[in-house]
């Protein structure tokens, strides 16, 4: 029986945790997180960690071969192939999709889809700002959302001209976002 293999995109403040975790719950999947494995990375003081953190702080991008590898190691572990994955937070770039890709191939596996949780931006700034976090300023909420928007724009592409991507409206209570992505996710690969 093959496995999920899922990729899910979404702004932040997007719900996109939420339903991560309801995913793997319903589908029995690994929820792979690179942000969870960075900040875990850093808390730990690995030299992954002392690499990324500057990186991460400032809001940049860690490098594709440094989030490539990594992926490519927690990827080849048996609870995966034995119960399947959902990324979330990879792949951000073509290129690290294009990697993806490539890791799942020489694992004898492939991609079953990639969810797009949209939510208007209007909406996840007004969530955001809700949420009273010191980091989530008005500034700071739309250079994150702009970056978000120049980042994943090729991707959503990138996914789309393989016939992997669905896009789901983010937009509603949790249980009817999540009936939303179980209707594209099932009859995609369970
Ligand atoms: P966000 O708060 O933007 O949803 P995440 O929790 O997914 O972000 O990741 C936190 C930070 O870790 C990012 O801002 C970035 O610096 C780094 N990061 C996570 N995933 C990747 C990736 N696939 N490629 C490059 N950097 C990443």
């Amino acid at each position: 029986m093959t496995t999920l293999k899922m990729v899910i995109l979404g702004r932040q403040g997007s719900g996109k945790g939420t339903q991560s975790l309801r995913i793997c719950e319903a589908y029995g999947c690994v929820h792979v997180s690179t942000g969870d494995m960075l900040r875990s990375a850093v808390e730990q003081g690995t030299e992954l960690g002392r690499q990324a953190s500057q990186t991460m702080e400032a809001g940049g991008l860690v490098s594709d071969e440094t989030m490539n590898g990594i992926v490519a190691q927690r990827l080849s572990r048996r609870d995966i192939a034995e119960r399947g994955v959902l990324l979330d937070g990879f792949p951000r770039t073509a290129e690290q999709a294009n990697a993806l890709e490539r890791i799942l191939y020489d694992l004898g596996e492939r991609l079953t889809v990639a969810v797009n949780l949209e939510v208007p931006t209007k909406t996840v700034t007004e969530r955001m700002l809700g949420r009273g976090r010191g980091d989530d300023t008005p500034e700071a909420i739309q250079r994150r959302l702009n970056l978000y928007e120049q980042q994943t724009t090729p991707l959503l592409q990138w996914f789309d001209s393989r016939s992997l991507l669905c896009t789901v409206d983010g937009v509603g209570t949790e249980d009817e976002v999540f009936a939303r992505i179980r209707a594209v996710v099932s009859p995609a690969g369970r």
